[in-house]
């Protein structure tokens, strides 16, 4: 069993994927900045508390809200915003049931995010590393699961297929060898750098164009008395 002290949250991966530099600045050094889309999620994440719409939900089952998730062998830990626990399709269609495994209902992990429905890998694997820790702590496959799309009020099915199982368990080892280590990656300007809420912080233009600023700066700070360059 892992120590608790080894244990890594689910929703690092989220940030792994969106930003290498961003999920070591937030996860290991502790620098973390809110602004309106963190601040957005902060308060989708808190409406899964309140009594869910009719559009929020779907399927059947047993429903519940934030799950306390563990995985021992990919050391992870986390919370689920909702976990449904649906009829197994043996129930649903009258089939002759086989064995116990297939009257267990089956989990299906959801997600709730602050914007339109759309796809993401960083918001796929980190339902799917919930959807590992419920196979580890129940003893059941669950191939398939979700994300709540609060802006557009829409549901986006996942399914949990072998690809984005391997993408997910090379984000999990990714996080530990970066969390581990003492360097913290360099900046890679992108456009979604613009919504990112260590912008100010992280400063990718100056880091990216560290030459230019140097020269920049050299130029700006040059006294008479120096020689001229040659
Ligand atoms: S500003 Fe860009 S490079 Fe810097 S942490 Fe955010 S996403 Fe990463």
């Amino acid at each position: 069993m892992a120590s608790d002290d080894d244990l890594l949250p689910i929703r690092a991966l989220n940030d792994l994927l969106f930003c290498e530099r961003r999920c070591v600045l937030h996860h290991r050094e502790k620098v973390w900045v809110e602004n309106r889309y963190t601040l957005e999620g902060t308060a989708a994440h808190r409406k899964v508390h309140a009594e869910p719409t009719d559009e929020e939900l779907g399927g059947a089952g047993r429903r519940s809200r934030n799950v306390w998730l563990r995985s021992d062998r990919l050391k992870l830990v986390g919370v689920a915003d909702l976990v449904e626990f649906r009829n197994p399709p043996s129930l649903d269609d009258s089939r002759p049931l086989l064995n116990d495994a297939e009257q267990q209902p089956v989990p299906y992990p959801i997600e709730y995010k602050r914007g339109q429905r759309r796809r993401w890998d960083n918001d796929d694997v980190q339902v799917c590393a919930q959807a590992l820790c419920l196979e580890e702590m129940l003893g059941v496959g669950v191939p398939s699961g979700g994300v709540f799309h609060f802006k557009s009020r829409r549901r986006r099915e996942i399914q949990f297929d072998a690809k984005l199982r391997a993408l997910t368990e090379q984000a999990v080892a990714r996080l530990h060898e970066l969390l581990a280590g003492d360097t913290v990656p360099a900046p890679i300007k992108k456009p979604r750098c613009r919504g990112c809420s260590l912008y100010e912080l992280c400063l990718p233009e100056v880091i990216v164009q560290r030459d230019r600023y140097a020269n920049y700066l050299r130029q700006l700070y040059k006294t008479d008395t120096e020689p001229p360059s040659t």
